[in-house]
């Protein structure tokens, strides 16, 4: 018994320990070329001019708004390839068919809901993950709904590597609103539908704001705002918009 744990100290011993020095090398090399790669391109200097010319220009007021949008890389909501485009004002692929909303139409939808920071936000669907962090820089509770699996677990990791704990992702159909943790201060759903879910109306606090764009979910929509009072919705609407359609149980209903 002692020899063999001497020979397993003699030959075994060295070549562990070189194939734990190999995969810490490939470990840390790996950390340090991701950051690398993104800080070769211009992106705080693209973010902050998107942030003036698309944003600001066009109407978007609220500081709250402003700030978060300047805080966040879009760069790592998208594909490495599409990296360069990531602060143009329109959508862009993110897998599966779906899209990244336009940085316009993210914030024009965030001002809307006139967030406050102790705010406790729904979205249905999460898509890339970047709406959610937007609101998650402004409220302290982010709860988010994606149905389709692959772009859950992407988005649910990319949150948590880049920190947010105020973000909750669920995997899952939006239409029934995610109760356990309403009633909520707004609600903002970004994809289309023809109706709004009743569910989401019940899980909207006395006074909440909610935002979807409505109508043909496969031309353009109305981008439309209601508000909770007294059991009553009181409706807006803010101009047209193109989003990708609800699917799941908001297809069956029409
Ligand atoms: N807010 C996203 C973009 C949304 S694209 C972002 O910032 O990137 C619309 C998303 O809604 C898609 O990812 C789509 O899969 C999802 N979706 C469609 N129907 C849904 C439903 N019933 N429940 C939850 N998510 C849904």
């Amino acid at each position: 018994m002692m020899h063999l744990i001497k020979f397993d100290n003699h030959n075994w011993r060295p070549v562990a320990f070189r194939l734990i020095i190999l995969l810490l090398l490939l470990l840390v090399s790996s950390l340090a070329v991701e950051p690398w790669l993104y800080a070769a391109e211009d992106f705080a200097g693209k973010r902050q001019k998107m942030i003036e010319r698309d944003i600001r220009d066009r109407g978007i007021r609220d500081p709250k708004v402003l700030n978060a949008m300047s805080r966040i890389g879009r760069e790592r909501f998208v594909d490495r390839g599409l990296a360069g485009q990531a602060y143009e004002d329109h959508p862009l692929p993110i897998g599966e068919g779906q899209t990244i909303s336009q940085p316009y139409v993210v914030a024009l939808m965030t001002e809307a809901l006139k967030l406050k920071p102790g705010d406790r936000v729904l979205e249905i669907g999460t898509g890339s993950g970047y709406q959610a962090a937007v609101l998650a820089e402004i409220v302290s509770e982010v709860y988010t709904i994606e149905i389709r699996k692959r772009l859950t677990e992407h988005a649910e990791r990319l949150l948590s590597s880049l920190g947010y704990r105020n973000i909750k992702v669920k995997y899952g159909d939006g239409y029934f609103g995610w109760e356990e943790h309403g009633p909520y201060d707004a609600i903002i759903v970004t994809a289309a539908a023809n109706h709004i879910p009743p569910s989401l109306i019940r899980q909207l606090k006395e006074g909440g704001r909610l935002i979807i764009p409505l109508g043909s979910t496969i031309y353009t929509q109305i981008l439309t705002i209601v508000t909770k009072k007294k059991g009553d919705l009181d409706v807006m609407q803010l101009g047209t918009v193109a989003f990708v359609p609800m699917v799941g149980e908001a297809e069956k209903k029409r």
